[in-house]
C-alpha cells in the first residue's frame, strides 16, 4: 500500500517549523504533498507563487515530497491527490483546540480521510509564520527563523 499525506497550511511565510515537520513526515509516508490552501479573502504576506517556489526550493532535497497550492475544501483536494491523510503540527496546547475542531469538521466531511499530527520539535516550539512576519516588519532578524531562500524573498519583499 502507498502511503499518502497531505500537510496542508498557509505557509506564509514558510518556516524552520514547517521545515522540520515536512522532513519527518516525509519519512513516515511514501509520498507528502505540501499543500498550501490559498485563502482570498486575506491579503498575503508572500504571494502564493513565491510561497510554492520557496517551498519547492527548500524540499528539493527530499523527492518523495511535492508542493502544490489549492483553493476550497482540504477534504477535496485530498480526494483529487487519492490522500488519506492530513498531516497537522502541534506546537503546544493553544493549537489544540483549533487543530481538534478542524480535524472533527474534516473527520465530519470525509469520514475516510484521518488527520494525523506530529509534535514540534522543541527548538521550533515557539515559531510561527505570524512571528516571522512581525519581527521582519519591526526589523528584527528574521534569518535564523526561515530557511535562506525564504529570508532573501523577505528581505526582497521589505526592499
Ligand atoms: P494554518 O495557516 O493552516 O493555521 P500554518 O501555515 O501556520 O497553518 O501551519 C501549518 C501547520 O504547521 C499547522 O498544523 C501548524 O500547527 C504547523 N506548524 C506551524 N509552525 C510550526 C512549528 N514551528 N512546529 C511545528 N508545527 C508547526
Amino acid at each position: 500500500m502507498i502511503r499518502r499525506a497531505i500537510y496542508p497550511g498557509s505557509f506564509d511565510p514558510p518556516t524552520n517549523g514547517h521545515l522540520d515537520i515536512i522532513e519527518r513526515g516525509a519519512k513516515m509516508f511514501d509520498h507528502l504533498i505540501v499543500g498550501i490552501g490559498v485563502n482570498s479573502e486575506k491579503a498575503p504576506f508572500l504571494s502564493v507563487e513565491d510561497r510554492l517556489q520557496l517551498l519547492t526550493e527548500c524540499c528539493s532535497h527530499l523527492p518523495n515530497v511535492e508542493v502544490m497550492s489549492f483553493d476550497g475544501l482540504l477534504v477535496h483536494f485530498a480526494k483529487e491527490q487519492n490522500s488519506t491523510v492530513l498531516l497537522r503540527g502541534l506546537r503546544a496546547i493553544t493549537d489544540f483546540d483549533y487543530e481538534f475542531r478542524i480535524a472533527l469538521a474534516n473527520r465530519s466531511l470525509a469520514p475516510d480521510i484521518e488527520t494525523t499530527f506530529l509534535i514540534a520539535s522543541e527548538e521550533f516550539s515557539f515559531l510561527a509564520s505570524s512571528v516571522v512576519r512581525e519581527v521582519a516588519r519591526l526589523g528584527g532578524d528574521y534569518g535564523k527563523f526561515v530557511p535562506e531562500p525564504v529570508a532573501r524573498c523577505i528581505a526582497a519583499r521589505l526592499a
